[in-house]
């Protein structure tokens, strides 16, 4: 209905339609211009590391009239020595959307499914239409958990985050050594976004499985939402392809200004850890707040909690938190329409969250 309504309002051509590649897009939580209590798209809720903001500041405009290294050297270099890998096993891009989106375009060509969740990030199916893949859904089980068997058939390819998104639960190491072992043909990717929030990473995995490709980014953990940036670790080979694909794309993905403010990022690391170490502490308190109010939610290892409550409907929730300014994340897709997803704050807007939540829940007894 909707697309219908969308194509009579672009009023074309039906011969010039048809050659249009047409794609139902991702639709991006909403970015309110008023000061709200914003807990809807994971970002961080504190700054980057000072070091980032000395940098802005003493940047030199005139530096901008040059295009930038077009291969991001001093960050894939940053990149590689934090991780202990060589410099031609990073590749950065604008975001990791930006990364996944190439990796979909460089790997998933067989014409076989390629198979995600289906409850997972949203974007993985846009891309797949994007790009013409085919591609299969298994069901997360009743808990919500990734069956891993599910990804043991005959594939194009797979990919799934760890923590998964928007359930925030992390699959141990050995889980997604499993579903990568078993997939020696294709390539598996796993989307780490919310990985410094959770558990042992599968870059652990990279020298032992050439299938392997880990996705990062800097928009969550690194408190860097705002300036896109993402990044792969692979083999020197999987990166290689990559490069190529992205050299046929445009060549100067990452801009001047998000070279050097991501290289303070990641050598201020004793503030991102202090950082990551507040969220988690955060994240624990909010859950038993949430439980008292008889809220449920699968055990969160991420900056969020997915969570529903058995006497209140999750839109009419969602819908009295935006009329008292807090902006939480509502779906109401298919198996999660009971659910919100919660980004973890600071613990100030959390309080003020959850007196909110309890004047709702009051109201409704
Ligand atoms: N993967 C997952 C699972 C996400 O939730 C997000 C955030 N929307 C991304 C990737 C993309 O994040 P970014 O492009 O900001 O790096």
């Amino acid at each position: 209905m909707e697309e219908k309504s969308m194509e009579t309002k672009r009023n074309l051509n039906p011969k010039l339609l048809k050659q249009i590649r047409r794609v139902e897009p991702y639709v991006p939580g909403e970015q309110p211009q008023q000061k709200v209590i914003k807990l809807n798209t994971n970002e961080n809720p504190y700054p980057p590391s000072p070091n980032v903001a000395r940098v802005l500041k003493e940047m030199d405009a005139d530096r901008l009239r040059l295009y930038p290294d077009p291969s991001a050297d001093v960050l894939t270099e940053t990149l590689a020595a934090y991780h202990g890998v060589e410099n031609d096993q990073i590749f950065v891009g604008v975001g990791s959307d930006d990364v996944l989106s190439m990796c979909f375009l460089t790997f998933f060509n067989a014409e076989k499914p390629i198979l995600f969740p289906d409850i997972t990030y949203s974007f993985y199916k846009v891309w797949a239409q994007l790009y013409r893949i085919p591609y299969e859904c298994p069901k997360l089980d009743p808990d919500f958990r990734l069956v891993k068997e599910d990804y043991y058939r005959e594939n194009g390819g797979v990919i799934f985050p760890n923590p998964n998104a928007p359930t925030a639960i992390y699959e141990e190491l050995d889980f997604v050594e499993d579903v990568i072992a078993h997939n020696p043909d294709v390539i598996v990717i796993v989307d780490e976004a919310y990985i410094d929030f959770a558990g042992r990473s599968a870059a652990e995995l990279i020298d032992r499985y050439d299938n392997l490709i880990v996705v990062r980014t800097f928009s969550k953990s690194r408190s860097m939402a705002g300036m896109r940036i993402g990044y792969a670790i692979s083999n020197p080979a999987l990166i290689g392809y990559l490069n190529d694909v992205k050299y046929s794309f445009n060549s100067y993905t990452m801009n001047q200004t998000a070279l050097v403010c991501g290289v303070e990022s990641v050598k201020d690391d004793a503030y991102f850890k202090e950082s990551v170490e507040k969220i988690i502490e955060t994240r624990e308190w909010a859950k038993t707040e949430l439980t008292k109010m008889g809220f449920e939610f699968p055990d969160s290892r991420a900056n969020f909690i997915f969570a529903t409550h058995p006497k209140k409907d999750a839109k009419q929730l969602f819908e009295e938190l935006k009329q008292k300014q807090i902006y939480v994340r509502y779906w109401g897709s298919s198996r999660i329409e009971q659910y919100l997803r919660i980004t973890i704050g600071t613990r100030a807007e959390m309080e003020t969250l959850f007196a909110a939540l309890r004047a709702c829940l009051a109201a409704e007894n």
